[in-house]
């Protein structure tokens, strides 16, 4: 089997019950939240890979080496992928208070707000999916409260 591993993005949309990760090598390692921790058989790339979720979105993520996944690393990931996909940083401020940073074109947040205080990996979840429209209400009721 050819893998498409080296032409997808270090981040793409994922979980463990996709047919691409069928055949993948599981690692064993302490438990985490923060998915499987999986091995292409053909091209021994590893990837972070969450468990199934229906109320999430799902990502996969490119790691280095084992020692590679850890929470710094998928932050710096998320951030980037936010970051790129909301096209960068507005010149309006973040509006959690006591955040001095600018917030991304497409959200109220900075990307670490975004992140660490609501777990926002997507700028389309806000646009697109009803679940999330349901977070993001809970966002302005946690904001403007
Ligand atoms: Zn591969
Ligand atoms: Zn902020």
């Amino acid at each position: 089997m050819k893998c498409k591993c080296t032409q997808l993005k270090v981040r793409i949309q994922g979980h463990r019950t996709d047919k691409y990760f069928k055949d993948f090598e599981e690692i064993p390692r302490d438990v985490s939240p923060y998915g499987y921790l999986l091995k292409c058989p053909n091209c021994a790339q590893h990837w972070v890979v969450d468990f199934f979720d229906k109320y999430q979105h799902l990502h996969a993520i490119k790691v280095d080496s084992p020692d590679s996944a850890n929470e710094d690393y998928y932050f710096k990931i998320h951030k980037k992928t936010l970051k790129e996909s909301s096209g960068g940083y507005s010149d309006k401020n973040c509006i959690v208070a006591g955040c001095n940073n600018f917030a991304l074109n497409q959200l109220m947040y900075c990307a670490d707000c975004a992140i660490n205080k609501y777990h926002l990996l997507e700028t389309t979840a806000v646009n697109k999916s009803l679940e999330t429209a349901s977070i993001f209400k809970k966002i302005f009721r946690k904001v403007f409260k």
